[in-house]
């Protein structure tokens, strides 16, 4: 029995991905090379750039490609040119850290962003700015109210960058009915490979690259936005994700029954559990839950040696016990949060899969009732 429920940590490649990839880390030819060869890799990344626009519903040219989320939103924070950057309390850390001191908007108790807040914050001081919210979070899945936000941003003269890494894929996209300026993807989280992602930048959006120096036209690759040459088999194994990812996004809101089964059968199992942003807007696939009494590093762990693959909290900062700041700044108690798992379905996810996570889940709970022994029910 195996069954994989961390599709938000990295997803399987889609079908036909691999072979694609190979049959690309076969051929010779830098896109930078203005022979037959270096042409031939060009219109690979062309079409690639093509494929990627279309999830992202931009023309193609608003696309630079990256070595994956975390440079994208680097690339976003530090070369918008803005020199105040305000981000939300749960952001993944690839924006939390993308420079020296961001300001942070807090979030309410379900992890959605306090758009009164960003407002104040953003009234206060004059300096340009740009603010970054992602559309849907990797530990709870619960979506932000992005367009909304973005709608104050500008108001405010801000610019309004988002990571949809986690929603690509799960949830319609359209750079401008989110009216946001800067918007990051990663094809690992959508069927594709590690290692690439991409940064959208939409018309009128200057940026400053933190790459410099690399071979191609217009100073360098990616129209100066980004040195380097280019990653040639992952961008095409991106683009095919992306087109793939697209087609498949109607079937995918299916995974909602099979999260909320989940839960529903182990709130069953164990009334004290707790979903966390439970109550708010949540990605179909992503479940964030507690059985209280057992840290998550212990869940997990049992969970593996019954085959079931899932995470604690963030997967990026897995290997250390801390607890996760994305539940702290929901105002989850420490102890509460330390007993947190996040299951995450994905699209080659089945209904087997959710049997063998209830199993073991239910093993685990009853193997450790003792525990639960005078824990207080929380609130739903
Ligand atoms: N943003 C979010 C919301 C993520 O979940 C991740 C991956 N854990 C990243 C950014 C980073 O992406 P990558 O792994 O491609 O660097």
């Amino acid at each position: 029995m195996s069954a994989y429920l961390d599709h938000n940590a990295t997803t399987p490649l889609r079908s036909g991905i691999a072979a694609a990839m190979v049959e690309v880390l076969g051929e010779t030819g830098n896109p930078s090379s203005v022979h037959r060869a270096g042409r031939a890799a060009r219109r690979r990344v062309e079409t690639a750039r093509e494929q990627v626009a279309g999830l992202a519903g931009v023309c193609a040219d608003a696309v630079v490609f990256t070595s994956g989320g975390t440079e994208a939103n680097a690339l976003a924070l530090r070369g918008c040119g803005r020199r105040r950057v305000l981000v939300s309390a749960v952001e993944h850390d690839s924006v939390i850290k993308a420079v020296a001191a961001p300001e942070v908007i807090p979030v309410d108790d379900q992890g959605r962003v306090d758009g009164a807040a960003l407002a104040r914050l953003l009234a206060q001081d004059p300096t340009p700015a740009v603010v970054s919210v992602m559309l849907a979070n990797n530990e709870t899945g619960v979506i932000q109210p992005v367009k909304a936000l973005a709608d104050l941003a500008h108001q405010a003269g801000a610019l309004f960058h988002c990571d949809v890494t986690q929603a690509a894929g799960k949830m319609p996209l359209s750079v401008s009915d989110l009216g946001v300026d800067l918007l990051t993807l990663s094809a690992h989280k959508l069927g594709g490979p590690m290692g690439v992602g991409a940064l959208v930048v939409a018309s009128g959006c200057e940026l400053v690259p933190f790459l410099q120096g690399g071979d191609g036209g217009g100073g360098g690759q990616e129209r100066g936005r980004r040195a380097g040459t280019e990653n040639v088999p992952g961008v095409v194994g991106f683009g095919l994700a992306a087109e793939l990812a697209a087609a498949d996004m109607a079937r995918l809101a299916g995974l909602a029954v099979w999260r909320d089964e989940i839960e529903h059968r182990c709130r069953v199992l164990v009334p004290e559990c707790r979903v966390f942003g439970g109550t708010a807007e949540r990605l179909v696939n992503t479940l964030c839950l507690s059985l209280p009494g057992v840290g998550s590093e212990v869940q997990v762990m049992a969970l593996d040696l019954a085959g079931v693959a899932v995470s604690a909290g963030s997967a990026c900062s897995s290997g250390k016990v801390r607890a996760s700041h994305v539940l702290r700044a929901m105002g989850v108690p420490e102890n509460e949060a330390a007993c947190a798992i996040r299951v995450s379905l994905g699209w080659n996810s089945t209904a087997a899969d959710v049997e063998a996570f209830l199993a073991a889940w239910g093993a685990l709970a009853a193997r450790t009732a003792g525990e639960r022994q005078g824990t207080a029910v929380p609130a739903a």
